[in-house]
């Protein structure tokens, strides 16, 4: 037998169609429906925390669903000195993995509970929150099995900076990664995330990681300087904006070790290109879905589709008609298909761009009230050239090009200079290679959605101003963390 699967599985997760399977989970994540969570630095420090702040549901802003407590300074200082006196680089490889899959296996256990964080304080929906249970899972494990490959040494005290848009699978995987590889780690998740991020922490000590060896420093951009300035710095993860990787870069520049390497994962402008041999259906189905599942807060997410003449109006009548199918509303609920936006700023920054290209507007949808929403919506572009900015919203800009444009559409998104996803819906092959060949992503989607990467058989990471590589999730990505000072991107 080929011996291309390499044995590992990846989670199960919940089959969401299965009424037995499904019905228990729901009625079990009943009891955190009025749960509060709370939040707090956790680690070796002793020092007092910082602020102490509400946490609400941007779906519901009259549900209070915790509160956290940010680190302070002190707090900050402490964990790196526990950080570099705490010994998990001595320990044995075999033995750090070990843990990671103890993790995972209490991830699985705690899964109700994280689907229930998941959609209170994330806004996700049912079925994002169990594939976002997946993927963690999965990072875990993968990671895992891949330490048994490492040849370098550890780096040392990594700091991990995560977003809000998968605040259980990045926390999770860049934690996982900079761990199995010997550095101790210090967390700052996301402010609108943190109570998640701390349930996760919680169970990587219960799974006997030790509490020197991975820290949660809950707080906002203060937070993140005073641990990115930190001279114990090794290296840092980040997945987040573009603007603030430039911030970290300048201030590691000024205070890390030149060897220590910037992990990050930023934006994208990420395109889609539909043509006349096209199934209409089909590209409509994965233009829905790569546009406004998690209502467009994804990295990947598809931001303007390019579409050929001849086939625009049945496109956009078809993808009008599949919109109006979807249902906005509280994710707690399974027939919500698109929940809210993280929280009043991205709403309003969202708003006033689709306000600035009002007369644009093509099709949207009602927003509901109580929470921060914005309704999927299509704005027509004037042109091939009428780039957009990264919306990170369920916003989808459309334009149309002429068969004999096909050139001028793939110099347009290169030359975004950002490079995460790229979709096509094309039968013809030569197009394909084609595309495959001149247009610059690291995920290139054909026939299918461009969200979703699989950790293991899609690593997830781009090439450009999207990010400095290798691929989370990908055999490149571990070395990063050692002191293998290996450059290899993913191909
Ligand atoms: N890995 C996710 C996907 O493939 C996106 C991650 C992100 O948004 O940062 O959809």
């Amino acid at each position: 037998p080929l011996d291309i699967f390499g044995g590992r599985r990846n989670s199960k997760g919940l089959d969401l169609t299965d009424p037995v399977a499904f019905g228990e989970a729901d009625a079990a994540r009943e009891r955190f429906r009025t749960h509060r969570w709370r939040a707090e630095p956790l680690g070796a420090m002793s020092a007092p925390g910082g602020a102490e702040l509400a946490v609400v549901n941007p779906a519901d802003h009259a549900d209070q669903v915790g509160a956290v407590v940010e680190a302070s300074e002190a707090q900050v200082h402490e964990a790196f000195t526990a950080a570099v006196a705490s010994g998990w680089g001595g320990r044995p490889v075999q033995e750090r993995a070990e843990l990671l899959r103890r993790v995972a296996d209490l991830y699985e256990a705690n899964a109700v509970e994280f689907y229930a964080l998941l959609a209170r304080e994330a806004g996700k929906v049912w079925a994002d929150a169990v594939s976002e249970v997946r993927e963690a899972v999965d990072f875990l494990r993968y990671y895992a099995d891949e330490a048994a490959k490492l040849t370098a040494s550890p780096r040392g005290p990594f700091v991990c900076i995560s977003p809000w848009n998968f605040p259980l699978a990045i926390f999770t995987g860049q934690i996982a990664a900079a761990l199995v590889a010997g550095n101790p780690v210090l967390a700052k998740p996301a402010p609108q995330t943190p109570l998640v991020a701390h349930r996760a922490m919680q169970l990587m000590h219960e799974a006997g990681v030790p509490r020197d060896a991975v820290q949660l420093l809950p707080g906002g951009p203060q937070v993140g300087t005073l641990l990115t300035s930190n001279p114990a710095l090794a290296g840092v993860a980040f997945t987040g904006s573009l603007p603030t990787a430039r911030a970290i870069e300048r201030a590691m520049a000024e205070h890390a070790s030149p060897q220590a390497p910037l992990i990050a994962e930023t934006g994208g402008l990420n395109a889609m290109i539909v043509d006349t041999t096209a199934l209409t259906e089909q590209a409509v189905r994965d233009v829905v879905a790569s546009a406004f599942q998690s209502a467009g807060q994804r990295c990947s997410a598809l931001r303007i589709l390019y579409v050929q003449e001849e086939a625009a109006d049945r496109t956009i009548e078809m993808l009008k008609g599949a919109m109006d199918e979807l249902r906005l509303g509280n994710p707690w609920e399974l027939a919500t298909d698109v929940g809210p936006i993280i929280d009043r700023s991205a709403r309003d920054k969202i708003s006033t761009y689709v306000a600035a290209r009002e007369t644009q507007v093509v099709h949207r949808l009602a927003a509901p009230e109580g929470g921060t929403f914005v309704a999927p919506t299509v704005i027509r572009v004037g042109g091939i050239a009428d780039i957009p900015e990264e919306i990170f919203g369920p916003v989808l800009h459309v334009a149309t090009f002429r068969g004999d444009q096909l050139e001028q559409v793939i110099a347009v998104v290169n030359a975004s200079g950002f490079g995460l996803t790229f979709g096509m819906h094309t039968r013809i092959s030569s197009r394909v290679k084609r595309l495959v060949g001149q247009v610059h992503a690291g995920n290139i989607y054909v026939n299918r959605n461009q969200i979703g990467a699989v950790v293991g058989s899609q690593p997830f990471g781009g090439e450009g101003l999207s990010g400095t590589g290798p691929k989370a999730g990908g055999p490149h990505y571990l070395p990063r963390f050692t002191g293998a000072g290996s450059s290899l991107q993913d191909g």
